[in-house]
């Protein structure tokens, strides 16, 4: 009943469309006073300090307006959203090849799983899962002059924002405790599907998760992906094509063992990353990022996918 009548409340009065300032306003004070956060991700050491009282959401519509609450300009570690630029770049740069060393297929399993690796000979699952990534950073490194100087200038462009960097901290944090993505990656290696050194792949991975970005940036730095793949800050990086398959693989396998909860809950393509941020979006209306550090025990964001479920059920915004 309460919740009716904010709806009603939060339309605007001049026309149809849903007032967004107010609708973000009220999920955010409903989900701050949450008693469970959940945990913020220790196994990379230089996370688990992060209050996980930050809440941040920003919204950017498709006649570019935009919405933010709480701490929505306030940098954090990008982790696995990355991979969806990473993979937007690389399938920029070699098109369909990218599909003859990675899979389009949800895995069912959390991001760092190793089995299935082995059982499918060297054949990740998809490129958003962390085996995905690495062979995607492995066709980045061969593609780039200066691969992570370049893939970091790729970003900016998308953003429009020089001032974005890496955390080398976190990254040096992940390289010296990594090891289970030293073990995908040499599982990689042993059936064929790395061409560059290990360690190599891996130092530029950990620097592509390892960029700060905040939740502003994030949804500018995506909107090509809601606007038929043209970035409208400069010149065109995909075909609409390649743009709905990126968008298919995030509503299929942006949130690992949780991308079918993702999808019924929220309903929007989206991607999740262990610093606590999640990109969604709706093609041709919005981009909506969200930042709460304390993670659920699938590794995703707790209050990030309970502000997006509120998002989608009371604009009636989503795919379905
Ligand atoms: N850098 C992290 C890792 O490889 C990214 C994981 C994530 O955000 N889900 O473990």
């Amino acid at each position: 009943m309460q919740c009716q009548q904010r709806w009603l409340n939060c339309r605007s009065t001049n026309n149809n469309m849903p007032d967004f300032q107010a609708i973000l306003e009220h999920i955010y004070q409903d989900a701050v006073i949450a008693s469970d956060k959940g945990t913020v991700a220790s196994y990379i050491p230089e996370l688990a300090h992060i209050d996980k009282n930050n809440f941040g959401i920003h919204l950017r519509t498709s006649d570019g307006n935009d919405y933010g609450v709480g701490n929505y300009n306030k940098p954090f570690s990008i982790q696995s959203i990355s991979k969806v630029l990473a993979l937007s770049k690389a399938i920029a740069l070699i098109g369909e090849g990218t599909w003859k060393r990675i899979d389009v297929e949800p895995s069912g399993h959390p991001f760092n799983q190793l089995a299935l690796l082995e059982i499918e000979n060297g054949i990740p699952r998809n490129p958003l899962i962390n085996s995905g990534a690495i062979v995607i950073a492995d066709i980045l490194i061969s593609n780039l002059k200066n691969p992570k100087e370049d893939f970091l200038n790729y970003v900016r462009d998308l953003t429009g924002d020089e001032t974005i960097n890496f955390n080398k901290d976190v990254a040096h944090s992940e390289k010296v405790t990594g090891f289970k993505n030293y073990a995908t990656a040499n599982l990689l290696k042993s059936f064929n599907n790395l061409n560059n050194p290990v360690e190599d792949v891996l130092d530029f991975y950990f620097h592509q998760c390892a960029i700060e970005m905040t939740c502003q940036q994030l949804t500018k730095a995506f909107f090509f992906l809601a606007n038929k793949g043209i970035c409208m800050l400069n010149k065109t990086r995909l075909t609409k094509s390649q743009a709905k398959r990126i968008n298919a693989l995030m509503l299929t396998c942006g949130f690992y063992d949780e991308a079918g909860e993702f999808a019924f809950e929220v309903g929007l393509p989206g991607k999740s990353g262990v610093g606590g941020g999640i990109v969604a979006l709706l093609p041709d209306h919005f981009v909506i990022t969200t930042w709460a550090p304390g993670l659920n025990k699938k590794g995703n964001s707790k209050l990030g996918m309970l502000t997006l479920e509120q998002f989608t059920s009371k604009t009636k915004l989503s795919i379905f």
